[in-house]
């Protein structure tokens, strides 16, 4: 596992003795992206809980960045080693710019106190722009959040997280409720994120996955159905069969 960003290994865990994660083994590599699937209850919110601290596994290892154990340490600490988790809901600051949103962020890990006395320097400009223009934000720098569409709003919250400079950024169904459009420009958005850092993506909606292009897993009742191209998932007997059948 030393050249891994992520990797589970036989992680279970149990809810009033419902195995909610079933020995569980999942790898991503550095720059590599990963997408989710499975059925409602299949385990997917829970190996993120696990992997970001809020639930700790019963047994079993999580390994980051090839040497971390993570279960052992509190929520704070795993975000603090670059785990960014992106929730379904954009949490982004309505009243502020989109400019000011991502000045936040960056300035977030220097403390609360430092946040007080602080502007921007020249680096921190320079990577605010290159951040607005990956989330596709340039054009909107100075518009209130409130203002944004929902798919922009879920790129602005992409876009602080990334302020954090993560090496391995946790997204959970980013694209429900976006246009098809916005759908589109996320997969590719998503794309050049992983070409530098670790992605993992929850996702239902099988269209995207396929624009994902990615290693896709297929969880059923907390481990792993099947893996490989969505292809290959989407055409295994057992996934059709549990899964997508009908
Ligand atoms: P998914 O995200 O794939 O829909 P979840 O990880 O949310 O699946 O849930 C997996 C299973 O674990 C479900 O049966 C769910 O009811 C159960 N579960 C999840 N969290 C808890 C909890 N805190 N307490 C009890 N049961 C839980």
């Amino acid at each position: 596992a030393q050249d891994t960003m992520l990797y589970l290994n036989g992680v279970s865990v149990a809810f009033d003795g419902f195995k909610a994660i079933n020995n569980l083994s999942i790898i991503v590599g550095p720059a590599e992206m990963l997408a989710i699937i499975g059925p409602n209850g299949a385990g997917k919110t829970t190996m993120m809980d696990i992997i970001t601290g809020k639930t700790r596994p019963d047994a079993g290892d999580v390994l980051f960045d090839g040497r971390t154990d993570l279960t052992r340490l509190d929520e704070a600490a795993i975000a603090n080693l670059g785990i960014g988790r992106k929730f379904q809901k954009p949490t982004v600051f309505e009243s502020h710019t989109v400019w000011d949103n991502l000045e936040m962020a960056l300035k977030k890990p220097r403390g609360v106190f430092s946040t007080l006395f602080y502007t921007a320097g020249r680096d921190d400009v320079v990577r605010i722009e290159e951040i607005l223009d990956t989330v596709r934000l340039r054009h909107r720098q100075d518009e209130l959040a409130a203002n944004l569409s929902h798919g922009q709003k879920q790129w602005l919250e992409i876009g602080m997280l990334l302020a954090q400079d993560p090496k391995l950024l946790l997204v959970d169904e980013p694209v429900a409720g976006m246009t098809d459009s916005e759908t589109e420009e996320t997969a590719k958005l998503l794309r050049e994120i992983s070409q530098t850092r670790s992605v993992v993506v929850v996702e239902h909606d099988m269209s995207f996955v396929r624009e994902l292009g990615s290693r896709v897993v297929c969880l059923a009742e907390g481990a792993v159905l099947a893996e490989g191209t969505l292809d290959q998932v989407s055409g295994n007997p057992v996934v059709i069969e549990r899964y997508l059948g009908r």
